[in-house]
């Protein structure tokens, strides 16, 4: 089964053996072991499920792929008990530059951590290998998860209570039984095509060439993008700092191109030393083309298939909201399928993922959408805006919110959310409200995210009924002491007050004075029970 499409290995495992049985039962199958795939197999293992966990390759694929994780993916990360091992060799950043034309200066910057006093940074770059190897190294220590390396999804066959897979081997081919299937197998899902379901949305024509070279030197680790470059020019291009003195330079070449030529070495070249300079020294690590699309499927839950990832969704690289976003979706199924799975809560719960993920998807493909149309701007208007803002920027503050050059991913806020109970009382817009996600502060001698455990989470100030609601009703209390003020502040906590924390870290309710019913009517809600 290794190598169906010649794919490059970047590390070999070799595949699982066929199964002795040809029809197994599983309550739980995952399809794919892309980082998605991985981080929901980490996600529903931890939570002490039996997984399956199907993977086409018997190897870590190399190629350069996803590199700049967001700060959201980080905290999901540390839940999930990576993020030390991400950060750790990851390239940290926090600021972005963007270069227009033949300017030396930046035209506009940013600060991709504006909030300061957070555990995490506002991103890393990080190889998608890096990463995979990395979750793949935690699956190793639960001996519940089954990764399946070299074991293709072949077909499925839905039924009210579950699904029937075929997986083939090198050696045959079997089926499993499973509950529940989770389709994180990517942009070409066979999941998707076995039940004759498909994308909406757009296609941009435009062609990016991906060069990762490495080299020494001593630029920041900072984003930098640049408008009309003299050395690509009408176009753009970006560069990046990855570990390993691995550096992505991207090109943006327009769409009549020669795909096969753009990537030969003596083409790549002149680019690089145009861009970098006459006399640098490198080595090419990588080089590719690729397109890319904003689209995604008109619903992500199907009876007992659930999409994840590019299965389910796809965006352009810029704003870096691809594989954040597929991460973003297992945080938020991950938990509604354990309480599923546990029976705590019923099906109905899914059609929550379906919103919410579809919402977080929805503000990804636009964020993603408009970047691309204001970075490569197809008619003479367009090209005009661009222009008279970059112009702007470069003097008056008010333009620089307009300048587009891939507005990074950050966490998706779900204020029209059915799991949140809208606030009774008045907080005069100050704190975080139901359907934001938690933001992180210093809590005693730590954090307050990597404080919050995998369930529900009451941050309580003075509610003397607090411990004992806990207890009967099975959430984590957070009481802050009195030197954490900085959190006080940011979740506008006076003595009686209490927010409720869901376990993906989205607040879902709040009050000025709770009492135990009114949280465990807020807990019920949020557990789907009003669905
Ligand atoms: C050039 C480029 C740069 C990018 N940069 C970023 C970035 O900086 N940040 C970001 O967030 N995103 C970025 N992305 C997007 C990111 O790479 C994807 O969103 C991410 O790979 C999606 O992960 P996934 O697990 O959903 O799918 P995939 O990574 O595609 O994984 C799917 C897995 O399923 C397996 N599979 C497929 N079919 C089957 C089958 N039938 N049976 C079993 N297994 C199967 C595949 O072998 C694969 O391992 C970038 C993408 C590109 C192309």
């Amino acid at each position: 089964m290794a190598n169906v499409a010649n794919i490059p290995v970047w590390r070999d495992i070799g595949a699982a053996p066929h199964p002795a049985a040809s029809l197994q039962q599983a309550p739980l199958v995952i399809v794919g072991a892309g980082p998605v795939g991985l981080a929901m197999a980490l996600d529903l293992g931890r939570r002490g499920h039996p997984v399956v966990l199907l993977a086409q390759l018997d190897f870590v694929a190399a190629g350069s792929k996803a590199i700049c994780f967001a700060k959201r993916s980080l905290d999901i990360f540390d839940r999930l008990g990576v993020g030390d091992a991400m950060v750790e060799k990851g390239v940290v950043w926090n600021v972005g530059k963007v270069f227009w034309g033949n300017r030396e200066e930046p035209v506009f910057q940013f600060d991709m951590l504006p909030v300061k006093n957070q555990k995490r940074p506002g991103f890393i770059n990080i190889q998608q290998y890096h990463v995979e190897d990395r979750l793949i190294d935690a699956l190793g220590a639960l001996p519940n998860v089954d990764l399946r390396w070299g074991h293709r999804l072949g077909g499925v066959e839905t039924h009210a209570d579950g699904v029937r897979v075929t997986v083939e081997t090198a050696e045959g081919s079997y089926r499993i039984d499973a509950e529940w299937l989770i389709a994180c197998d990517g942009s070409r899902s066979a999941v998707r095509d076995a039940l004759g379901l498909d994308f909406e949305g757009r296609v941009f024509e435009d062609n990016f060439l991906i060069a990762d070279v490495k080299m020494k030197g001593d630029r920041p680790s900072e984003r930098w993008f640049w408008f009309d470059p003299p050395f690509n020019p009408g176009q753009s291009a970006l560069m990046h700092k990855q570990p390993d003195d691995v550096w992505r330079l991207d090109f943006q070449l327009g769409w009549n191109i020669d795909r096969e030529a753009a990537v030969k070495p003596e083409n790549v070249d002149p680019l690089v030393r145009a861009m970098l300079g006459d006399d640098v020294e490198y080595e090419p690590e990588w080089y590719s083309v690729y397109t890319f699309q904003c689209r995604r499927m008109a619903r992500f839950v199907h009876g007992r298939v659930v999409f994840a990832g590019d299965s389910a969704h796809l965006v352009s690289p810029f704003g870096a909201r691809g594989c954040n976003g597929g991460l973003a979706d297992v945080d938020n199924l991950g938990w509604k399928l354990d309480l599923i799975l546990k029976g705590e809560a019923g099906a109905v719960l899914l059609e929550s993922y379906d919103t919410e993920a579809i919402a977080i998807a929805d503000e990804n493909i636009l964020n993603s959408s408009r970047s691309t149309d204001f970075m490569t701007p197809k008619t003479a208007a367009s090209s005009a805006y661009r222009d008279a803002v970059l112009e702007l920027a470069n003097e008056l503050p008010f333009a620089r919110p307009f300048v587009n050059s891939g507005r990074l991913s950050t966490a998706v806020a779900l204020p029209a959310s059915p799991l949140n109970t809208p606030d009774a009382d008045d907080w005069r817009g100050a704190g975080i409200a139901p359907g934001f996600p938690a933001l992180d502060a210093p809590l005693g001698t730590g954090w307050l995210l990597e404080s919050l455990g995998a369930g529900f989470t009451l941050i309580a100030d003075g509610w003397a009924d607090g411990a004992t609601a806990a207890a009967a009703d099975g959430f984590a209390l957070i009481e802050p002491g009195t030197g954490d003020d900085v959190l006080r502040a940011r979740y506008a906590i006076e003595p009686g007050t209490a927010c409720l924390v869901r376990p993906d870290h989205y607040v879902c309710a709040r009050w000025r004075h709770p009492d135990a019913d009114a949280v465990r009517a807020a807990i019920a809600r949020a557990k789907g029970k009003e669905l």
